[in-house]
């Protein structure tokens, strides 16, 4: 009795002494002591504001941000030490399962899903040749890509020690396709802009054995599309977890051939090897599978609706000022989802689509929008509740 009297007391001494050290956080907000007073930790206290933001899922802004059960599931996971393997092993066949595809597993980020993936192609699981990587001698080194596929995070495909071997035409490719192959990439926003389709690269891949990497990271919704390429015949589909899915922004899914996957798991962090800088914590381990649930629960004919309706709203308020113009534009592949378009004459209103972009984000709120030739695109998609009326009532101001 009197010795477990003495370890509750030396319990309670460790925790309290590393709480006051700053070593026990349980998910309260994180807490610094600035000049003897405790502060929270905001963005607010670096001197930054939070932005609207009217441009959708891009990294430079956050991505997404996360509903409560992701937020939750991060935080319960923070709590504990556990085996992080054996998690990621456990997690990757849940996801499977819900999505409905052979494998899955999870990386960093879309980006690093496409190094894990070629590692995977290149290696095929081979633990030696993984630790040689990205010197890729004695392996199948080429992939061969679109022209019209080449795109800025293809990077991260060569840093494998691979080369890229352009295409134009299905002649070409199956031309291209020797011994030295060990990829067929494809992007799937290019899909309209190359001369051969999905159908036709997943055909030419089969018919040569060799396998077919999609990256799809921007592609859902609708939420279909996560199954959709490999029930259709790619050995692998790579989508980003902060985007689309509103899990962590640094997560993402690796998903298909079940050999595959278990390749690119291998090639991921916390192992040594090519995929090591690109780790993926317990926390966006489990926000990314709780946000995996809640993508596949949820009803997204009423987020649509939702989205409609806001630019329904956003148009109509435009609409009644003098020379602006506006359209409603849903892109076909990525971001699929309602982005309003505004037009009007630059000279007569004197003030270009660029110098509004501007405005809108040095403005308070500060609101982010993008533009092209035409006008400003206002995407409705990661507005939060009624932001969408802030919006509209600030770029009428700007244009009225
Ligand atoms: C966003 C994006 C990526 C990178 O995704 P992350 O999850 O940010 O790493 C890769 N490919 C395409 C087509 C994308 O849109």
């Amino acid at each position: 009795m009197k010795r477990s009297n003495t370890r509750r007391n030396f319990l309670k001494a460790t925790t309290a002494g590393a709480a006051a050290a700053g070593l026990v956080n349980c998910g309260e907000p994180a807490q610094s002591t600035v000049g003897g007073s405790t502060t929270t930790v905001t963005y607010e206290s670096l001197g930054m504001r939070p932005i609207i933001n009217g441009i959708g899922v891009v990294t430079v802004l956050g991505g997404s941000v996360m509903p409560p059960e992701v937020v939750a599931a991060m935080v319960e996971a923070s709590k504990n030490f556990i085996d992080l393997p054996m998690l990621q092993e456990k997690v990757g066949k849940r996801i499977s399962e819900i999505i409905g595809v052979p494998a899955a597993t999870i990386c960093c980020g879309a980006a690093s899903g496409l190094t894990l993936g070629t590692a995977a192609c290149v290696t095929r699981g081979d633990a030696a040749k993984l630790r040689q990587l990205p010197d890729t001698t004695g392996m199948p080194n080429e992939v061969i890509v679109q022209k019209s596929h080449r795109f800025g995070f293809d990077t991260q495909i060569w840093m494998v020690g691979v080369k890229p071997v352009e295409v134009e035409t299905r002649e070409e490719l199956e031309k291209a396709i020797n011994d030295h192959t060990a990829m067929m990439f494809f992007l799937n926003v290019a899909e309209p802009k190359g001369q051969i389709s999905r159908a036709d690269w997943i055909e030419v891949g089969k018919k040569h054995a060799i396998p077919t990497m999609n990256d799809c990271a921007s592609d859902v919704p609708p939420a279909s599309r996560l199954r959709q390429y490999i029930d259709e015949g790619f050995d692998l589909a790579i989508f980003s977890g902060g985007k689309g899915l509103l899990g962590p922004q640094a997560s993402g899914l690796v998903l298909g051939d079940a050999d595959l996957v278990a390749a690119a798991l291998k090639a991921n962090s916390p192992r040594a090897g090519v995929g090591r800088g690109m780790k993926v914590g317990k926390e966006e381990i489990m926000g990314l599978l709780a946000a995996v649930e809640r993508y596949h629960r949820i009803d997204h004919d009423a987020e649509r609706k939702e989205l409609d309706a806001r630019a329904e709203h956003v148009t109509q308020a435009l609409n009644d000022v003098d020379g602006v113009e506006t359209s409603v534009e849903i892109p076909p592949i990525a971001n699929q989802v309602p982005h309003v378009m505004v037009r009007w004459d630059a000279a007569a209103k004197g003030l270009t689509p660029g110098d509004a972009v501007k405005k809108l984000r040095g403005g308070e709120p500060a609101i982010a929008v993008s533009q092209n030739a035409e006008g400003l695109r206002i995407s409705m998609w990661m507005l939060k509740p009624g932001e969408h009326e802030i919006v509209a009532s600030r770029v009428k101001e700007l244009l009225a």
